[in-house]
């Protein structure tokens, strides 16, 4: 039944070879890896090849400049946070969001997809791709307008090629590839910045409490991992994607969100005249694992503001999941839910 969740936005299982390289930092390699003896230095030469590893996966130039954090929210916070203002992105996730507006950020303004930014900015905060719609952008279009870039990469690292380069903040998360819940990084292209968790001198004093080893072991071999089955994943999931649309076909008035660029990992879909919550619970029931859009968020009935800022007009809001696919999906899997969304979404329409 695994090859019926089709969740993986919301978060991924730890891949099998990931949680062999994890399993003995939970037991004989206990170390803390700030300690000087022995137990210590394996703890922190397991660390290091996971710094190096994330590195090489997003292509950055110096591990030095890899911090690792307890997820892509609070290595966001912390770029917010450690940076004066400046603008972020409509359609950013909440951990971009609300600090952002805490912090006093300007949110761009857009026009469908298009993000506009008229004045100069300090930080732009775009992400690369959407969580809920798959949508995706380049926050380098920003460059000379605002004076720093950064990209949220939670949802593209592991799935798509990334260059961090350029960026002068990137930040990850690793349960979106494969990895352990609770474990991140932030990359700052010229060394982190001030700190907003005290406490210790841990990662260099740049992030106080004691290192999560067991956790940043899984995302330097999820890393590792990734670097070789991007490409098949990523085949993978563009034909599992293709099955799901053409057995949508017989159904009328629907749509899919994100437009031409979206990544192919997320898919996005509106059906006039059903509820998307309704949708979500009646494949369920089928044995289908899809959202109704952000997990963090699926509590709330509210179309989320993501979708509100795409401008989708009432009747389509309400109507829209999200189906995102990884490694466990197969061919048949993604004919089955495409046939029993289409009954789904038949049944629900004659019953209003
Ligand atoms: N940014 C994006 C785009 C995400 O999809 C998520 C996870 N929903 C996060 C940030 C937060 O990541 P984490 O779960 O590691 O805090």
């Amino acid at each position: 039944v695994d090859s019926r969740y089709f969740d993986y936005a919301a978060t991924t299982p730890v891949d099998p070879r990931v949680l062999r390289e994890m399993l003995p930092f939970f037991g004989e390699a206990y170390g803390n890896a700030d300690s000087l003896h022995a137990w210590g230095a394996r703890a922190r030469q397991a660390v290091e090849l996971a710094r190096e590893r994330v590195a090489g996966l997003i292509g950055a130039d110096d591990p030095a400049q890899i911090v690792f954090t307890s997820g892509a929210t609070e290595a966001n916070n912390w770029v917010l946070a450690a940076e004066g203002g400046g603008a972020i992105g409509p359609f950013e996730h909440a951990s971009v969001l609300e600090p952002g507006i805490r912090f006093g950020y300007r949110v761009m303004e857009n026009s469908g997809l298009d993000l506009r930014l008229p004045e100069p900015a300090g930080l732009a905060s775009v992400m690369s791709v959407n969580n809920e719609i798959g949508a995706r952008w380049d926050v380098r279009q920003f460059r000379g307008v605002a004076s720093k870039l950064h990209a949220d990469l939670a949802q593209e690292v592991g799935k798509l090629p990334v260059e961090v380069a350029d960026l002068d903040y990137a930040t990850l998360s690793a349960h979106k590839f494969y990895g352990p819940k609770g474990v991140g990084c932030l990359f700052a292209a010229e060394g982190p910045p001030p700190p907003i968790v005290f406490g210790g001198d841990h990662e260099h004093g740049f992030r106080a409490g004691t290192l999560n080893v067991p956790g940043i072991v899984g995302m330097g071999a999820a890393a590792a991992v990734a670097a070789d089955e991007m490409r098949s994943d990523l085949e993978a999931a563009m034909e599992h994607r293709e099955i799901v649309l053409e057995g949508l076909k017989p159904l009328s008035d629907w749509q899919v969100n994100g437009g031409e660029n979206a990544s192919p990992f997320i898919l996005s879909l509106s059906f006039s005249g059903v509820e998307g919550e309704t949708l979500v619970v009646e494949l369920d029931r089928a044995g289908f694992g899809v959202s109704s859009g952000a997990a963090c968020s699926s509590r709330s009935t509210e179309p989320s503001h993501v979708l509100r800022a795409l401008g989708l007009p009432d009747a389509w809001l309400r109507g829209t999941i999200r189906i995102s696919f990884g490694r466990k999906n197969d061919k048949a899997a993604a004919r089955g839910l495409a046939k029993s969304l289409t009954t789904s979404v038949e049944k629900l329409r004659t019953m209003t």
